[in-house]
């Protein structure tokens, strides 16, 4: 009997989770954990680099397809003000939980405080306020498109794809060539991304062993208050609250949508990062859940880059965590900063593992805390991106369907 790739997946993360576990048993200095660990980072390694190399040349030509299909004009600014509108309204809903759960259960409050000030004195950071970075994120938008598909500066590519749409949308048949070697690029690319998800059961496994087997148990007792508030509060955005709003818009039900959806979930999961995840999720969309080229592939690049719902949540949260930590309460006017910082912060970190982290120092210095804090957060990251990043997906790809659903566009779009 031949499985899915899909059920493959599933025994690929389950596996990894129980070899990282049995790595932990025997303990890091173990010859045959050490082997372990090498062929795990190996395995896991390559997997991740044949995504990144299929990464840029997918996200040129799906989102220049993606605008170019959406021909007329009025469809094309429906599609952005959803889409758009979409993002912001689910990233709000993200913090207000974040936000809600941290004055709730307060973690940091009374907390080992030597801890504290040990991570902080040794930790340098690279100090960026808001203005800054406002001005860095408008900077980066847009440049040399040669020198950003060479570099890999996703938020270019995906500015740079966006005009190239619009200008065959406006040039109409007189480009119709460069179209259609653009809509054959991207059949390629797909068909090379079905050949690497051959792989993804062996890299996931590869990538949850290395994470379980190297995490540190005792760092995570000591803040296992604040890892279980961020958790729980993600899993209810992302096992409730993104299911309901689905459902109430699209019909689809939560059990469709995972079926559908699950590869590219739990390759974020695995990977932590939204970019390679992305050529998953547009297969996932695409042949699982039939949203058509035209929106899925302008939503989702634009989503792994901008959308990220459990990196807003995260960053909402954590601030006040550290607040706690610190011994300072921070009253509404600070959190509505914190709001609306964590928000900016968000969209301007790029889908790649423990990017977060840098935008936070940003949300920290807005309320006056001290931005060496993060020196706390860094050791458990790696345990908390898995799942925020999950989550920034599952908000890419909820959002596709909406916007599909208040467009009326259907699969043969
Ligand atoms: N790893 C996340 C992502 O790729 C970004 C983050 O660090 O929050 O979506």
């Amino acid at each position: 009997m031949k499985l899915s790739l899909n059920t493959r997946i599933v025994f690929g993360a389950v596996a990894g989770i129980l070899l990282g576990l049995g790595m932990v048993h025997l303990g890091s200095d173990a010859p045959v954990t050490q082997r372990g660990l090498y062929a795990a980072s190996l395995v896991g390694t390559l997997f991740v680099d044949l995504l990144k190399m299929i990464l840029v040349p997918l996200v040129f030509t799906s989102i220049a397809v993606g605008v170019a299909n959406l021909r007329q004009h009025h469809q094309i600014h429906r599609v952005w003000m959803l889409t758009l509108g979409f993002f912001v309204f689910s990233m709000a809903i993200a913090m207000i939980l974040g936000l809600g759960a941290a004055n709730l259960f307060a973690p940091g409050k009374g907390l080992n405080l030597a801890l504290f000030h040990d991570a902080m004195s040794n930790y340098e950071s690279k100090h960026m306020g808001f203005p800054e970075f406002v001005a860095s994120f408008f900077h980066g938008l847009f440049m040399n498109p040669f020198a950003a598909l060479a570099q890999g500066n996703v938020l270019a590519i995906v500015m740079f794809a966006l005009f190239v749409g619009i200008a065959l949308v406006v040039g109409g048949e007189r480009y119709r060539n460069i179209l259609g070697v653009l809509h054959e690029g991207l059949d390629l690319t797909l068909l090379m991304v079905g050949w690497i998800m051959q792989l993804a059961p062996f890299g996931i496994m590869a990538l949850l062993a290395k994470l379980v087997a190297t995490q540190d148990a005792a760092l995570l007792t000591t803040l296992v208050k604040f890892v279980a508030v961020i958790m729980g509060t993600t899993l209810l955005h992302a096992a409730v609250v993104l299911p309901l709003i689905l459902f109430a818009v699209t019909g689809v039900t939560p059990l469709k949508f995972w079926r559908g959806g699950r590869e590219a979930l739990i390759t974020a999961f695995a990977t932590s990062s939204s970019s390679a995840t992305l050529p998953v999720t547009l297969r996932c969309m695409q042949q699982h859940l039939h949203v058509s080229p035209g929106i899925a592939g302008f939503v989702l690049p634009l989503g792994a880059t901008i959308n990220m719902d459990g990196t807003a949540l995260y960053e909402a949260a954590a601030a006040l965590f550290i607040a706690n930590l610190a011994g300072i309460d921070l009253g509404f006017s600070q959190q509505l900063i914190v709001f609306m910082v964590a928000m900016v912060a968000a969209m301007g970190a790029p889908g790649i593992p423990s990017a977060g982290m840098v935008t936070m120092v940003m949300v920290l210095q807005s309320v006056g805390l001290p931005a060496e804090a993060i020196a706390i957060l860094l050791p458990i990251d790696r345990l908390l991106d898995t799942l925020r990043t999950s989550v920034n997906v599952e908000g890419d790809m909820v959002g596709s369907l909406i916007v599909q659903k208040l467009t009326g566009r259907h699969a043969s779009a």
